[in-house]
């Protein structure tokens, strides 16, 4: 065996496969260089889902003539002045230029602000080509054709034109979001158009987030600010009902460079895991600064990993935020749910009609139907009178100025009807007071222990031996919740208290639920750290107010309950447990307005 040396040829195609495996990490590279050089309007125009040509344009310093041939030479930057812990520019490896001259038909044409002209050189499958005069007033223009000619291989890993045209937008998009003083136009036979304008001032980043992830968002999201031991976190987080079905929906910043960190990534899953249903992923655009130093962002070739010196401040710094984001927000819920609703209960063009073609008089208990339009309105009503309590409008005055409002009525025993100063809510009572429950359980764990009531015989309830040594297991933990069980021989536990929140329960059916839900846990997993599925399953079988008729007392005590509590405007599932209509949406739908 003999060990040769690679030719710098080969070594360079070697490089390219790292950095440049795909159409959309050859954009990222260029219009990474592109902010680095201090553009302010960057245009990026693609054709064959950037496999045909990619053409990168800015307005920003630019290479001067005698820069160009090292520029596109391998491990040549003009970014390591401070050394690689001082790193503040999105490059620093300095082998883009040179890796997708390799892979590709690379021409860069560049003119230095002070200079009398503009010079390109080209580089053509790893062949350097000599310097050339060019005609251009400013900045750098960077033209990429037949990507991957000179390493096929590479080609048939890649998706489809429309993929890959999908993968260079959402590139562009992710660096727009972190610039927004920076025009972004993308442009292209193969996509539809995007242009960001530049945006500046207080409100710029909110702006640009609006631009790029939608309105929706904006209306939707709460600033995110925090400070720890010289780590800013900055951004907007997404209220828990405006979730999503995946992460897609997750953006992440350190030090203005995209990042798709498992440490981050996990910290935004923590900081919503009580207030989200586990298949449910938030909606975030969040921007870590810190000193240089502080972090690694040399782990990967094409940088999208980060390795920080501190991740346990930075995990606790997100999650932290976050949390105390949206315990200081007090009653909010998303308003789409609201808009949607509104939506559902305009009519389409028309005045509805009533009674429906379909609807048909209720024929219960042989009630003789009336003829008459109003006699027959009226007999449904009687047959099927409504399953509510109603109070009177105006008896709670000081009741309606709450964010809640005064309690008018509970309809089909299950939503709370209240009367607000600009409008109304219905509240879902179940899912209102299984986010109580969750969150009295919650405090009483950190303060001393839930308190519990005596049961006076003790609940024998048989399960299998496996169950029984899990719960028994997890004695302890349970006491803490509130619940005190002890094996009662190899085939039974005995239930000595229960929660005294939960009112009188159904012992045995609690027991064999937990009993499931402990099964299907890794062993290292704590009651606390499932605080959420156990009180979740506590609070479905205690008392819950649900499918319960309640007085008006009643109703306005949990109204203000649910003012009181933090997080109380989702349920553990992260479903709305209320929600609001104005008095201004009521009227446009009845046309006052
Ligand atoms: P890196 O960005 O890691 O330094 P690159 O290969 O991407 O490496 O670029 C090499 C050098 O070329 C940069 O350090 C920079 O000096 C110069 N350069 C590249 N693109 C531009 C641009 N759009 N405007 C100005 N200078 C550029
Ligand atoms: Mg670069």
């Amino acid at each position: 065996m003999t060990i040769r040396r690679l030719s710098e040829d080969m070594v360079n195609r070697i490089a390219a496969g790292e950095v440049v495996e795909r159409p959309a990490s050859v954009v990222k590279e260029l219009v990474e260089n592109a902010i680095d050089a201090g553009a302010t309007r960057i245009e990026v125009v693609t054709a064959g889902g950037g496999v045909s040509l990619i053409r990168v344009s800015d307005d920003g310093g630019g290479i001067g003539r005698d820069d160009l041939a090292l520029a596109v030479e391998r491990h040549c930057t003009s970014k390591l002045d401070g050394g690689l812990d001082q790193i503040r520019s999105l490059g620093f490896r300095g082998e883009a230029l040179a890796a997708i001259g390799a892979a590709a038909r690379l021409a860069v044409a560049s003119r230095r602000k002070d200079a009398d002209g503009a010079w390109s050189i080209a580089v053509d499958g790893g062949r350097l080509g000599s310097l050339e005069p060019a005609a251009l007033s400013d900045g750098t223009r960077i033209e990429v054709r037949d990507l991957f000619f000179a390493t096929p291989a590479r080609l048939k890993f890649l998706k489809s034109e429309r993929a890959e045209a999908a993968a260079v937008t959402d590139v562009v998009r992710r660096l727009a979001m972190a610039h927004p003083h920076v025009r972004f136009a993308l442009s292209g036979s193969d996509r539809t158009a995007l242009d960001l304008p530049a945006v500046g001032g207080d409100g710029a980043r909110r702006a640009r987030l609006a631009d790029v992830m939608g309105r929706d968002f904006r209306d939707n999201a709460i600033p995110i600010e925090a400070m720890r031991e010289g780590a800013r976190l900055s951004g907007f987080a997404g209220l828990p009902t405006y979730s999503r079905a995946n992460s897609l929906g997750q953006f992440l910043f350190v030090n203005g460079r995209p990042v798709r960190d498992k440490v981050l990534l996990g910290a935004l899953r923590a900081a919503y895991a009580d207030l989200m249903k586990r298949d449910r992923h938030p909606v975030a655009a969040l921007f870590i600064e810190v000193e240089p130093r502080e972090v690694d962002v040399n782990v990967h070739p094409t940088k999208a990993d980060v390795r920080f010196r501190d991740s346990g401040l930075i995990r606790g710094l997100i999650i932290g935020a976050i949390r105390e984001a949206f315990a200081g927000t007090g009653p909010r819920t998303s308003s789409t749910a609201a808009s949607a609703t509104i939506a559902a209960f305009r009519p389409a063009g028309r005045a509805p009609v009533w009674p429906p073609s379909s609807w048909r008089p209720p024929r219960t208990g042989g009630a003789a139907l009336a003829t008459g339009f109003a006699e027959e309105t009226q007999a449904a009503f009687d047959i099927d009178a409504p399953s509510a309590a109603v109070r009177p409008a105006g008896s709670s005055a000081e009741a309606v100025s709450r964010p809640l409002g005064a309690a008018m009525a509970q309809v089909h025993d299950t939503y709370v009807v209240a009367q607000t100063g600009d409008g109304l809510v219905i509240v879902d009572q179940h899912a209102a007071h299984e986010r109580l429950v969750y969150e009295r359980l919650k405090r009483g764990l950190e303060t001393n222990g839930v308190a519990r009531q005596i049961l006076l015989i003790p609940d024998i309830v048989d399960l299998p031996p496996d169950d029984v040594a899990r719960l028994a297991e997890r004695a302890d933990e349970l006491a803490a919740l509130g619940l005190v069980v002890e094996a009662f021989g190899p085939g039974a536990v005995a239930v000595r208290e229960t929660p005294s929140m939960l009112g009188a329960l159904d012992a045995a059916a609690l027991i064999r639920d937990l009993a499931e839900e402990i099964a299907e846990w890794e062993r290292a997993d704590t009651l606390r750290d499932r605080l959420d599925s156990v009180a979740s399953r506590m609070a479905c079988h205690g008392s819950v107010r649900a499918g319960r008729r309640l007085k008006p007392e009643e109703m306005d005590a949990l109204l203000r309950e649910i003012e009181a509590t933090p997080n109380a405007s989702e349920c553990n599932h992260g479903r709305p447990t209320f929600i609001e209509l104005k008095l201004a949406d009521i009227e446009r739908l009845f046309g006052r307005r």
